[in-house]
């Protein structure tokens, strides 16, 4: 009797420890206070923005930044296009960056003006002529073509396209994520290139 009440009592202990890891673990519930925390960067935005594939519309954009990606939330608006279609500026800026990485592939940090806000395109096909860290470009200047580097599915050739504001020190690697969705409903204009 005594070791039933002992084992009831070491479970119970043992659902208290396990408990918080488990309701901590369904992406649902960790996703909504993230969007809601995310920063304001409205004040940052004077002018529209070009929707960073050629010939695409705001109809065709879809939310994409709350879904789960293995290990992560994507925080990141993914456009679909076909492979080599113009990838372009979103903004005037900088190139402050060319990066390749695993996930990524071949990638862009574009930097605003102000140096308050990087634009990063992923999965590249490729890079625009004459596009080197430290280029200045403008809004709707070709960047580079959509293609399916890094982890993007074969089949499946889009812009991973992600806005962050950059910290003081200016580190591009270490902006806090925006989402672009709203962003571009909103400020987004077609190009066509
Ligand atoms: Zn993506």
């Amino acid at each position: 009797m005594r070791w039933a009440a002992l084992a009831f009592f070491v479970a119970a202990i043992m659902a208290a420890i396990v408990e918080p890891g488990i309701s901590a673990r369904p992406a649902a519930a960790v996703v909504a206070p993230i969007t809601l925390a995310l920063p304001d960067i409205s004040p940052l935005m004077t002018d529209s923005l070009a929707i960073p594939v050629s010939g695409v519309r705001r109809e065709a954009l879809h939310s994409t930044f709350n879904e789960g990606r293995i290990g992560h939330i994507h925080h990141a608006i993914d456009i679909l296009a076909p492979r080599g279609t113009p990838v372009i500026a979103a903004v005037d800026g900088r190139i402050r960056k060319l990066f390749t990485s695993g996930p990524g592939g071949l990638t862009i940090y574009e930097t605003d003006p102000t140096d308050s806000i990087i634009y990063y395109y992923a999965h590249l096909d490729g890079y625009a002529a004459g596009i080197a860290e430290g280029v200045a470009v403008h809004r709707g200047d070709i960047i580079g073509y959509v293609g399916t580097t890094g982890n993007a599915p074969k089949n499946t050739p889009h812009l991973h396209f992600a806005v962050s504001t950059l910290p003081a020190s200016k580190e591009w690697w270490k902006g806090e994520a925006v989402d672009p969705y709203p962003i571009l409903m909103e400020h987004g204009v077609t190009m066509l290139r």
